[in-house]
């Protein structure tokens, strides 16, 4: 099986990460894993790129920091695919996943886009879109208990290694409550937080699209940190 990390984030694009991009691929190759996806924080979140720059630009930038991981993975024989985790309102976010640079690129709109707009473009383009933590408890997320829409989500991240346990067991009640897919990210924003999320798969993806057709059947085994979340605190064990 190969583990990939699904919620990655840097310091050149994400402004509370605190490890490089090129960072992560040392530390896959040290704790097994095969691949990642870099969410980076865009351009309705927590972005350490300049919102006013044109549109292509603001991209451009954003691309540019996962392609020098991309490179060096590359070289490596690790797998680094592209991804986004974007704001949507009141605190909300969701990851979005099979879309490359240059389909955001050509989306001038996106940054004003609805989440019914943004899941019809994700989708549009070949994507999968997750409610990014679900239940998450912080200061800026307005209604931590309101329910994602499923019809504009394929998956939630049931597990998020830095949400308190409470948060995360909630976003399990409701993923068996709907039945809907599940992920599991280490939402990680250093290299010591990297290694204990995330999803095993069968083979290497190699590609984005890629990703999405095994995301889309659903062969794939959710990874867990069994001990603790980013808070040091025990989780309940899972069957
Ligand atoms: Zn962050
Ligand atoms: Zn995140």
């Amino acid at each position: 099986m190969y583990k990939y990390e699904m919620h990655l984030h840097s310091k050149g694009t994400s402004a509370c990460g605190s490890a490089e991009s090129v960072d992560y691929i040392e530390r896959a190759k040290e704790v097994g894993y095969a691949g990642m996806v870099f969410t980076n924080h865009f351009i309705r979140g927590n972005t350490a790129i300049d919102r006013d720059l044109p549109w292509k630009e603001f991209v451009e930038f954003y691309r540019q920091d996962w392609l020098v991981a991309k490179e060096l993975g590359d070289k490596h024989g690790i797998d680094v695919l592209f991804g986004v985790e974007d704001g949507y309102g009141a605190g909300k976010e969701c990851l979005i996943y099979g879309l490359l640079p240059e389909d955001i690129a050509e989306c001038e709109n996106f940054r004003n886009m609805p989440i019914a707009e943004i899941s019809a473009f994700v989708r549009g383009k070949g994507g999968f879109i997750v409610a990014a933590h679900p239940f998450r408890v912080r200061g800026y997320i307005k209604n931590p208990d309101a329910e994602p829409d499923m019809s504009l989500f394929d998956a939630i991240e049931v597990y998020n290694r830095g949400n308190m346990p409470e948060d995360n067991l909630k976003a399990e009640a409701f993923a068996k409550k709907c039945g809907c897919a599940v992920i599991s990210g280490g939402d990680t924003h250093s290299t010591g937080g990297f290694g204990f999320a995330g999803i095993s798969l069968p083979e290497i993806m190699g590609s984005e699209k890629r990703l999405v057709e095994f995301l889309k059947k659903g062969d794939y085994t959710l990874l867990y940190d069994e001990n603790k979340n980013d808070f040091g605190e025990k989780l309940p064990s899972r069957a």
